[in-house]
């Protein structure tokens, strides 16, 4: 699949990954990115960087190698409300927010808690991206909570580094794109890159999603137009 952005990807200042924000919009580039998304782990994260990191992101060019930044982060879903570890204050200071759940920072629980962090989550104006929800260790009410996201205009998001690194979630992620699907929930693809090369690469998920018949109209990152309009939509509800 042919992206235009890539909505989640990792600098080295996330310590399990590999590359300089240099190095990735260098790659972004070579490959015809028009936006890259640098979305490191938020604090409570193990391998998190300082939450300076993140103030500080407003020194970096808006564009780099002709890619246009965005100032992100992946937040962590940290309660089974939905709570985040980053307040608004500091959530209001970027450009774009993943909100993921992982295993370090939240455990495994019922299916009705999962579900209610992962709506409180999307109702949280500042986040854009539900982040790799297909966890094996961690299924929701899909149908429930997908209809939320698609009312609260949140992006689903179909992760290439979940496919590759977690096998288990696969038959997950298709039950999703099929609600997604059903409910006309829009969504992302994205990397999740931890090292240059593997920007904007989503094989997998491709293969997954053509399975499935996606409609290519649900997928905002693929075409400049709809993506750019997201971008328009999330600023009017951030500072609404
Ligand atoms: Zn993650
Ligand atoms: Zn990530």
């Amino acid at each position: 699949m042919k992206l235009i952005a890539d909505t989640h990807t990792h600098t080295l200042a996330s310590t399990h990954a590999y590359s300089t924000i240099l190095e990735n919009a260098q790659f972004a580039a070579s490959i015809g990115l028009l936006y890259l998304g640098m979305t490191d782990h938020a604090p409570k994260m193990t391998d998190a960087p300082h939450w300076w990191h993140f103030e500080s992101l407003r020194i970096l060019p808006d564009e780099l190698f002709g890619v246009k930044l965005l100032r992100g982060i992946e937040a962590n879903i940290c309660d089974y409300e939905g709570g985040l570890d980053v307040t608004d204050e500091q959530l209001a200071r970027l450009s774009f927010v993943v909100a993921s759940i992982h295993s370090p920072v939240l455990a495994p629980a019922s299916v009705e808690e999962i579900t209610q962090a992962y709506i409180g989550a999307a109702k949280n104006r500042h986040v854009d991206v539900i982040g790799h929800s297909g966890l094996a260790d961690y299924p929701y009410d899909y149908d429930t909570a997908i209809r939320v996201f698609a009312e609260e205009g949140k992006l689903v998001e179909f992760n290439e580094g979940t496919f590759s690194s977690r096998p288990a979630s696969a038959e997950n992620c298709k039950t999703i794109a099929l609600l997604c699907k059903k409910h006309g929930c829009r969504a992302v693809v994205n990397s999740d890159a931890h090292f240059a090369y593997r920007i904007g690469q989503v094989p997998l998920v491709s293969k997954m999603l053509d399975e499935v018949d996606f409609p290519k109209e649900l997928i905002v990152n693929a075409d400049k137009e709809r993506f750019e309009a997201y971008l328009a939509e999330r600023k009017r509800r951030v500072n609404a």
